[in-house]
C-alpha cells in the first residue's frame, strides 16, 4: 500500500483544496510551513506579482476585478490575494468585500482568498509572501495582491510584489495628501480612477507634474535611467482604460526583466527579517516567563529601558543597548 501524497504534492498537481490548505498554514503560521515550502520551491518565480494599495474608495476592488477579468480575456489564469493588515482575523467584512467578485468566483482560472491579520508583528506580511508563493506554485500567470487601505502595513504587504500599483481618485485633496503620505515613493504605476469623475484630469496632471519633479534628480546622477511612474487614468466602474493599466504593468515588469532576480532578491531579504522577527518575537514573548519578569520589573519600579535593557542584555548581550542603564541581569 503506498502512502498518500503530501500536501506539497497535490498543489503541485493541481488540486485545489491543497492550495487553501497551505494558504492557510501560510495564514497561521503552521510549524509544517517551511518543508511544504521546500518541496514546492522549484516551481517559484514564474508568476508576475502585482500589488494593488490606495485609500479606501478609490476603487481598488473594482480595478481589481476589472484587471483579472480583462487577463482572463487573455487565457492568463489569475490568483487573487485580498489583505486586511489592521483587522483581526477573521475575514467576514472582507469577504463579504468580495462578494462583488462573484463573477470570477465560479471561473476556473481565476483564485480568490481574503487574508487578514493575526496580530503578530510582520506577521500578516509574512504570510502574504508566503501565499503568494503557494499561488505561484500551483501555477497561476499572473498574482495580484490587494489591501484595502494605505498606510505603513499595507506598503509591507504589497511591497512583496513586483510592480505597485498605487490607486487614487479625485475628492478632497487626495492628490495632495497621496504627496504627503509618501504613496507616491512606492509607486511603480499611478493609476487616477473614477476618470468619469470631475477633478480626475487635474489629479492626473498634478500627479504626473510631482512624479516628473521626484525623479528628475535621480535621473541626472545615474548613467541609467531610473524608472518614472506612468500616471494611468482609467474608469474600473465604467470598464475604461483597463488595459492602459495593464499595459503599464507590463511595461514596468518589462524594465525589470533585466534584473528580476535581484529586485526580487531584495523582497526576498524582507522576508527573512519577517521570518526572523516574528520568531523572535514569539520565543520572547509566548513564553509566560519574559512577560511576567518584565511586568514584575516595571512593578517594582525599572522604567520600560531598564527593563528593555536587561531582557537584551540577557538574549543579546552584542546588542548596543544591551546592558545599558546599569540594569540588573533577568533570571528566566
Ligand atoms: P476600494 O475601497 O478602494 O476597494 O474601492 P471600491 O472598489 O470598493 O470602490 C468604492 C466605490 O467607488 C464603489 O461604490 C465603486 O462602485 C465606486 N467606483 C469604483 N470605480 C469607479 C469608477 O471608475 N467611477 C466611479 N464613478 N465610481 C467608481
Amino acid at each position: 500500500m503506498s502512502a498518500s501524497p503530501s500536501i506539497s504534492t497535490r498543489l503541485l498537481d493541481g488540486q485545489r483544496t491543497a492550495l487553501a490548505r497551505l494558504i492557510s498554514w501560510a495564514e497561521n503560521g503552521d510549524a509544517r510551513f517551511p518543508s511544504a515550502l521546500l518541496e514546492i520551491k522549484q516551481r517559484l518565480g514564474r508568476a508576475a506579482r502585482t500589488g494593488i494599495t490606495g485609500p479606501p474608495g478609490a476603487g481598488k476592488s473594482t480595478l481589481t476585478n476589472e484587471l483579472a477579468r480583462h487577463l482572463r480575456t487573455t487565457e492568463k489564469t489569475v490568483g487573487i490575494l485580498a489583505v486586511d493588515p489592521s483587522s483581526p482575523i477573521t475575514g467576514g467584512a472582507l469577504l463579504g468585500d468580495r462578494i462583488r467578485m462573484e463573477d470570477r468566483t465560479t471561473d476556473p482560472g481565476c483564485f480568490i482568498r481574503s487574508m487578514a491579520s493575526r496580530g503578530s508583528h510582520g506577521g500578516i506580511a509574512r504570510a502574504t509572501v508566503d501565499a503568494l508563493d503557494v499561488m505561484d506554485a500551483f501555477g497561476f500567470d499572473e498574482l495580484i495582491v490587494e489591501t484595502v487601505g494605505v498606510g505603513q502595513a499595507e506598503y509591507d504587504v504589497v511591497g512583496a510584489a513586483d510592480t505597485v500599483v498605487v490607486v487614487l481618485c479625485p475628492g478632497a485633496g487626495d492628490g495632495v495628501q497621496a504627496m504627503k503620505s509618501g504613496l507616491l515613493e512606492v509607486a511603480d504605476v499611478l493609476v487616477v480612477n473614477k476618470s468619469d469623475m470631475p477633478g480626475a484630469d487635474r489629479l492626473a496632471k498634478d500627479l504626473a507634474e510631482s512624479v516628473h519633479i521626484r525623479t528628475a534628480p535621480a535621473m541626472g546622477k545615474s548613467a541609467v535611467p531610473a524608472w518614472v511612474p506612468p500616471v494611468v487614468s482609467c474608469s474600473a466602474a465604467k470598464d475604461e482604460g483597463i488595459d492602459d493599466v495593464l499595459a503599464a504593468i507590463a511595461q514596468h515588469r518589462a524594465f525589470l526583466i533585466d534584473d528580476l532576480a535581484g529586485h526580487r532578491a531584495i523582497k526576498r531579504a524582507n522576508q527573512v527579517r519577517h521570518v526572523v522577527t516574528e520568531h523572535l518575537d514569539e520565543a520572547i514573548w509566548g513564553t509566560a516567563g519574559w512577560t511576567d519578569w518584565v511586568a514584575d520589573e516595571v512593578r517594582g519600579g525599572s522604567t520600560a529601558y531598564e527593563a528593555a535593557a536587561a531582557v537584551l542584555a540577557h538574549l543579546v548581550p552584542a546588542l548596543p543597548m544591551a546592558g545599558a542603564h546599569g540594569a540588573k541581569e533577568p533570571s528566566v
